[in-house]
């Protein structure tokens, strides 16, 4: 099949619940993609935060092939040595105990959710607004985004307060409350990034009021913010911890870890949750991660663009601000922009895969293994569009569009 015919086939067959890029992307390796017209493009998006260790990593391939040949799938009704070996060093790295396996992120926030009933015997939780946990019934609910037709959901008892205000969170915590469930940094959201401190306040508040601390770390995990956790940067520990998109080096897999609580025989089940190739896979992926130095690496690149975007895109007109933390970055466009979709479609057009988020969002999350003249290429085409895009711009918000300085209205 050719380009045309693939995306013939897609509308008339797949439920039409994505946007997509038009390009059918055939393979992939460390932070490129090439399309079925051998095109290539640099990787900014990773699956969504997926392939940190980048596409097909050598590793990661070598120990699916392997497990794959020895034992696929087994259930949880017997003991595989891929699964445990995972379980201890989750644990290890994320100074957690126990650990449920799973297969995605929704499903880890499903389980965090049961958990924190089972705990505390509780119905209410309070989450943050412009929050994203998944899209299951029970992860739409604690998601104040994405409801839309969907409304009422499952729990009704939710409170959504402003992210970054401890106060508020503190005030909307009553004796009904089971958890808080929070992201450190808000992906989905715009990658909004929470003011210093938060997190500890969050965790000191808990503790106080005596309910449950969930840190969704679906998407920083595993290297993304320049810590294996984001949840380091604060020193913080939750009571239970989410992790799910990079840990499967892109095969599909999530976690739930939790500090002292657990299911008990029959309480909760996956029938794939932990198969064994989907641990071998992450396993693998974790081993890069480590041998690799990635985590640094992720340290290292991201301030670099940061402090460059800084300099070079957040004096554009088109730009309001940018952020971000690692290699999980955010540009927001300016309201003169019509929102960041068109920034995507053009980049792609360049050779340059980015990702649109709460509307006005670029979101840049590349494989950790990107190589610095890969990221240069990209912030080249992504300034570029945004010079162009800053042209519309002129006079707006106070700033200038010629020379692109900020005149401080
Ligand atoms: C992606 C994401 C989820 C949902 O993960 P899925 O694997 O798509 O179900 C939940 N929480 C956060 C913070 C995410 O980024």
């Amino acid at each position: 099949m050719n380009s045309a015919e693939i995306i013939e086939k897609e509308r008339k067959y797949i439920m039409q619940s994505y946007g997509r890029q038009k390009i059918v992307i055939v393979e992939g390796k460390g932070a490129v993609v090439k399309d079925i017209n051998g095109r290539e493009y640099i990787d900014c998006v990773a699956g969504i935060a997926v392939n940190g260790v980048g596409h097909c990593h050598p590793l990661v391939v070598k120990a699916i092939c392997e497990q794959a040949k020895r034992l696929i799938h087994t259930s949880n009704l017997y003991y595989t040595e891929p699964q445990v070996e995972l379980a201890a060093k989750l644990t290890e790295l994320t100074g957690m105990s126990k650990v449920f396996f799973c297969n995605s992120g929704a499903e880890s926030v499903e389980a965090a959710l049961k958990l924190a009933f089972k705990i505390t015997g509780k119905r209410k939780f309070v989450a943050a607004k412009g929050g994203f946990h998944g899209r299951t019934l029970g992860a739409l609910s604690v998601t104040h985004s994405k409801r839309g037709i969907f409304e009422p959901l499952l729990l009704k008892t939710v409170d959504f307060v402003p992210y970054g205000d401890a106060l508020a969170l503190r005030n909307a915590i009553d004796e009904d409350t089971a958890a808080v469930i929070l992201e450190p940094i808000q992906g989905e959201g715009g990658v909004v990034v929470p003011p210093e401190g938060y997190l500890r306040e969050v965790r000191e508040i808990c503790d106080e009021k005596g309910v449950i601390f969930i840190l969704d770390e679906i998407q920083t995990g595993f290297g993304r913010t320049g810590k294996w956790f984001c949840k380091e940067h604060e020193g913080v520990q939750p009571d239970i911890l989410t992790v799910a998109k990079a840990l499967g080096g892109g095969f599909p897999i999530g976690a739930m870890l939790s500090l002292d609580a657990e299911f008990q025989r029959g309480e909760h089940a996956s029938t794939f949750g932990g198969n064994p190739l989907a641990c071998a896979a992450a396993l693998a992926a974790l081993n890069a991660i480590e041998s690799e130095n990635l985590v640094q690496r992720a340290a290292e690149l991201g301030s670099y663009f940061l402090s460059r975007a800084k300099k070079e895109l957040e004096t554009l007109p088109a730009v309001k601000e940018v952020r971000g933390r690692g290699l999980m970055l955010g540009v927001e466009l300016s309201e003169c922009c019509e929102g960041c979709e068109s920034v995507v479609e053009r980049a792609c057009e360049r050779g340059v895969l980015l990702n649109c988020t709460a509307g006005r969002v670029i979101r840049l999350v590349p494989p950790l293994v990107i190589q610095k003249s890969q990221l240069d290429t990209a912030f080249s085409v992504l300034k570029e569009i945004l010079e162009e895009m800053s042209k519309n711009c002129k006079d707006f918000h106070g700033k200038n569009g010629e020379n692109g300085e900020n005149s401080g209205n």
